[in-house]
């Protein structure tokens, strides 16, 4: 096994362990993140590293989805490009992962969408209201467990942020030349030009 494989199954453990700290914490809170089906705050412009991107793409792999994601991203890439957050917002353009109201990749979604969670009611996420959301503050909760996971590497280009779709079609041209690859064990993102 090479050192990305590697990395992608250690940072998956660690993902998990974010997600399921966040669901706790959740129920403890009783945020209704808990019982939402609404997904407003799926329609927002998540960002993620490429470390949490090679990890849902691995999953999207094995439940069959990734292909369809993989259209979805490739067309934001050409209209959403240059759409800020605020335009993206308001305009409401559900994220790729966003399938009948549930996330594909919910087990090992970002940690942005874990740890945001709310105290307010749904409504007011949606950009149609006029008062602010109150946000349940993850630091203490997710802290350690993030900065395990930017210790697993030094390769900045892995732990920058990216819109979701661009590191979803970055991490999927990576998985796709270590399946050719599989030996490969030295940067492989050097190949990427990143
Ligand atoms: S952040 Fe808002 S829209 Fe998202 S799950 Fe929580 S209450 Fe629902
Ligand atoms: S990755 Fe999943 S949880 Fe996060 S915005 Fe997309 S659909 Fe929602």
């Amino acid at each position: 096994m090479n050192d990305l494989n590697v990395l992608v199954i250690e940072s998956e453990s660690i993902i998990k362990r974010i997600v399921g700290s966040c669901s706790i914490e959740a129920i403890k809170q009783d945020s209704p993140c808990m019982s939402c089906n609404k997904s407003y705050c799926c329609k927002r412009n998540i960002t993620i590293t490429l470390l949490e991107g090679l990890v849902i793409v691995k999953y999207l792999r094995q439940s069959g989805d990734l292909p369809r994601v993989i259209k979805i991203c490739e067309s934001y890439l050409k209209k959403y490009k240059n759409v800020n957050d605020l335009a993206w917002f308001t305009s409401e353009i559900p994220c790729p992962l966003l399938k009948d109201s549930k996330c594909l990749a919910y087990e090992v979604r970002p940690i942005e969408c874990a740890s945001h969670l709310v105290r307010s009611k749904p409504f007011l996420c949606t950009p149609r209201s006029s008062d602010e959301y109150e946000r349940i503050n993850m630091e203490d909760v997710i802290y350690k467990d993030v900065l395990e996971l930017l210790k697993l590497t030094e390769d900045r280009a892995l732990v920058a942020q990216l819109p979701l779709y661009e590191a979803i079609l970055i991490s999927s041209y990576i998985m796709k030349y270590i399946s050719i690859k599989p030996d490969t064990d030295d940067s492989i993102l050097s190949n990427f030009n990143l």
